[in-house]
């Protein structure tokens, strides 16, 4: 049975300070469905007095906040984590309805949600302080104290899961947040509210201001009262927040956009790879950050393969999100959506369209797109070099591995990339020599939430994920004693 619709009846407000809110010169945007393109609501327009009120709310939060003791606070994270799975099947429609994520999938993405809270509950327990004995003379050791507000600003692709991500740690650390989420896609952030109440979450612990990057964003990343910002977006964006960062002497973790490459060797379980790749970029409407979205073929294998992946391309059931039986479904918005077709446009001039790239004939309206597959497409392509965002993959033939390495590194970014090799020595060999956040040898994107997440290059500053989380929402002291007599030396001593 699809879930029914969420349909607010009204305008999804701000939180802050345990308090639903509007704008505060009463703006709001229109939030519409990307399976019809039309408003279905409106959300707060948030702007600089929003986020002064939701500073000033986390910042009288904070003293208590960071005093609750550490497995207190865990214990809290447990609850959020239940009280997101008590509203799983909400929390999945919600999320279905507001981004086109096929309803399956929005499904995962809650789990996910649930399991970063408790395993940010986790490692907040584990983590001990560090201490460095010097001999006899002198200890030193090192207190974590959390950072202050941390600014959150989030995208509009798996919006809930992603907010957890930095939700999550933020709170296990003793931070107080302001989270921005992105604009297109507020509706499941508007559950936040009664699964931090359900959960006991103090009021000004999380605050939510809605509104667009350029004003609510923007304030959020300026404001004096914010030392630290984490930032999951496009790399452009990504860009203009770490300028302001500067100038102010921020801190900031920036997961940003990729261009990931699946490097396939003709000795390579090709059942598997060809699985991998497939759900790998047309998976979540080829909207994720680590997406295979160029898939580099080793010359044996080249034709064979590409038209395999043409021919599952094809078969993809392009459908409804709220289908159970829908595998990609509509693009989150017409402006993106847009943007996406110019890609296929100029996918179409530069190489040779194997498969999809059309609007389906039973969907007439909506952002619905059959996956498109691109074959023989050149390293200065755009569809190699640029981030598209959505179901299309430009498929490149190599000879050897020294080819292969240098078509993986060819582009700007460096989040992730998968190989597939029954030859292990190579596959660390590759997994080495690509300039990348993360790979994967024979396996598609699986993830244990403890490992390093983030990219190089143009895809990101900063890892997070488990203690690394833990080492950016909190400073660092070093406290240095002497443990015998210590003698410094003598200045101005003299006779
Ligand atoms: P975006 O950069 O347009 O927006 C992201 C967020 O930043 C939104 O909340 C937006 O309102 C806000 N924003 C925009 N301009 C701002 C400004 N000047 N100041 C402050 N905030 C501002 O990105 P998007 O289109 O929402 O998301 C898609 C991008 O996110 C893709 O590039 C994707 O690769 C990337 N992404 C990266 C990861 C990762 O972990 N590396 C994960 C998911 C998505």
């Amino acid at each position: 049975m699809s879930p029914v619709p969420p349909r607010p009846s009204s305008v999804i407000g701000h939180w802050i300070g345990g308090e639903p809110a509007g704008a505060a010169d009463g703006r709001t945007l229109d939030v519409t469905d990307p399976a019809s393109d039309r408003p279905y609501a409106k959300v707060a327009g948030g702007g600089p007095a929003d986020v002064d009120r939701a500073v000033d709310a986390a910042r009288a939060a904070f003293p208590a906040w960071a005093a609750t003791a550490h497995h207190r606070r865990a214990r809290v994270l447990h609850r959020i984590a239940d009280a997101v799975e008590d509203r799983h099947d909400r929390l999945a429609a919600h999320e279905s309805y507001d981004t086109g994520l096929p309803i399956g999938q929005a499904r995962g993405q809650a789990r996910r949600a649930a399991e970063n809270f408790r395993h940010f509950a986790g490692v907040i327990t584990a983590l001990g302080e560090e201490a460095f004995r010097q001999g006899e003379e002198q200890l030193s050791y090192v207190v974590r104290s959390p950072a202050g507000v941390a600014g959150l600003i989030t995208p509009w692709n798996t919006p809930f899961m992603l907010q957890s991500w930095k939700l999550a740690p933020a709170l296990a650390a003793g931070c107080t947040v302001v989270l921005k989420p992105a604009e297109w896609t507020p509706l499941s952030a508007s559950l936040w509210p009664e699964i931090l109440t359900a959960a006991g979450v103090p009021a000004g612990v999380v605050n939510i201001v809605h509104g667009t990057g350029a004003e609510a964003g923007r304030a959020l990343v300026d404001h004096p009262g914010v030392p630290l910002l984490s930032f999951t977006g496009s790399t452009a964006t990504g860009r203009r927040i770490l300028r302001s960062c500067a100038d102010r002497l921020k801190a900031a973790s920036m997961e940003l956009g990729g261009k990931s490459p699946v490097v396939v060797f003709a000795d390579a379980d090709v059942e598997a790879a060809l699985d991998a790749v497939v759900f790998g970029v047309f998976s979540l409407n080829g909207e994720r950050c680590t997406a295979g979205s160029r898939v580099l073929v080793q010359r044996p294998l080249y034709e064979d393969f590409t038209r395999r992946l043409a021919d599952r391309a094809t078969r993809i059931r392009v459908g409804p999100p709220s289908d159970p039986a829908t595998e990609v479904g509509p693009l989150v918005h017409a402006e993106h959506y847009r943007r996406v077709l110019e890609y296929v446009r100029a996918g179409r001039e530069e190489s040779r369209l194997v498969a999809g790239g059309e609007r389906p004939a039973h969907l007439p309206g909506g952002n619905y797109l059959q996956p498109a597959v691109f074959a023989d497409v050149p390293r200065d392509a755009r569809v190699f070099q640029e981030e598209v965002f959505g179901p299309v993959v430009a498929v490149t033939p190599f000879d050897d591995e020294d080819e292969a390495v240098g078509l993986a590194n060819a582009t700007p970014y460096g989040l992730a990339a998968y190989v597939w090799t029954s030859d292990l020595r190579r596959g660390h060999r590759m997994a080495h020599a690509v300039d990348s956040g993360m790979v994967w040898i024979n396996s598609h994107n699986v993830r244990d939430l403890r490992a390093p997440f983030g990219g190089a290059k143009a895809s990101g500053v900063g890892r997070e994920g488990g203690a690394r989380s833990i080492d950016f929402y909190t400073e660092s002291k070093a406290v240095h004693v002497a443990l015998g007599e210590m003698r410094p030396p003598r200045l101005g001593g003299g006779t």
